[in-house]
């Protein structure tokens, strides 16, 4: 049979990466966390010191390979094999990476590895532009929304969790200002795909919105399975 691509799109905090690892797991397909992968660009260019500069950073990409490895819940990022992964979720990186990732030459190199890593298997794809330009062809568009209240309430649950100080406006106003340019950037703008399944999960429990998606998933499945066996 061939392999199956299910790709989550929406915006920060939307609950994108809970659902996508809830969906790859139940179903063992490879969970693709993109995001992970402009985060890990983010802090090398963090550590050279040079964010603000894009012919420097277009440089730092060129010829980089990087891998993803899920295990036990979370997503390890490699750079030419070095382990990223404890630099990648800080405060620091949140508020430079969108700025990163609008970077075109950027998205074109993890665009590249991100769509090869697709044709190994069967897999849940999450992140801003899963469902528009890396995978426009998925065979499920999943766009998940959610308010900015809710969805900066849900990314400061994180940081308590981890012991990171940080006060609640800052956390809302880094997402907003994420929202504005991962909307506004001129390559790969986040958008909802028009064939795309949306779930707005401001007033759902994680566990609620993974049944309406995960019915539609199934049924999908299902159909496809159909098909190639007719
Ligand atoms: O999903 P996550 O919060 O880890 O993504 C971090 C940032 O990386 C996003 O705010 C966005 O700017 C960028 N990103 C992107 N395209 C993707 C995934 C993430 O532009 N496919």
């Amino acid at each position: 049979m061939s392999k199956i691509i299910i790709a989550i799109d929406g915006p920060a905090g939307s609950g994108k990466s809970t659902i996508a690892k809830m969906v790859a797991e139940r179903l063992n397909y490879t969970y693709l966390d993109t995001g992970a992968m402009y985060r890990a660009i983010t802090y090398l260019a963090l550590q050279s010191g040079i964010v603000d500069n894009e012919d420097a950073v277009n440089k730092l990409v060129e010829g980089l390979d990087v891998t993803l490895k899920y295990e036990n819940g979370l997503t390890h990022v490699f750079v030419d094999n070095v382990d990223l992964t404890e630099h990648i979720r800080t405060p620091e990186v949140n508020s430079k990476v969108s700025e990163i990732a609008a970077m075109p030459f950027v998205r074109k190199e993890l665009v590249r590895m991100q769509q090869n890593m697709g044709k190994v298997g069967n897999i849940v794809a999450e992140g801003r532009d899963t469902t528009t330009v890396v995978f426009p062809n998925a065979d499920l568009k999943i766009y998940l929304d959610a308010s900015v209240e809710v969805r900066a309430a849900r990314r400061y649950k994180e940081y308590q969790e981890k012991g990171v100080e940080i006060d609640i406006e800052e956390v809302k106003e880094n997402i907003r200002k994420r929202d504005r340019i991962d909307s506004g950037r001129k390559t790969s703008p986040l958008r909802k795909a028009e064939n795309a399944i949306e779930v707005d999960s401001s007033n759902l429990t994680v566990e609620e919105e993974f049944e309406i998606l995960f019915d539609n998933i199934k049924k999908k499945i299902n159909l496809i399975k159909s098909q190639n066996n007719n």
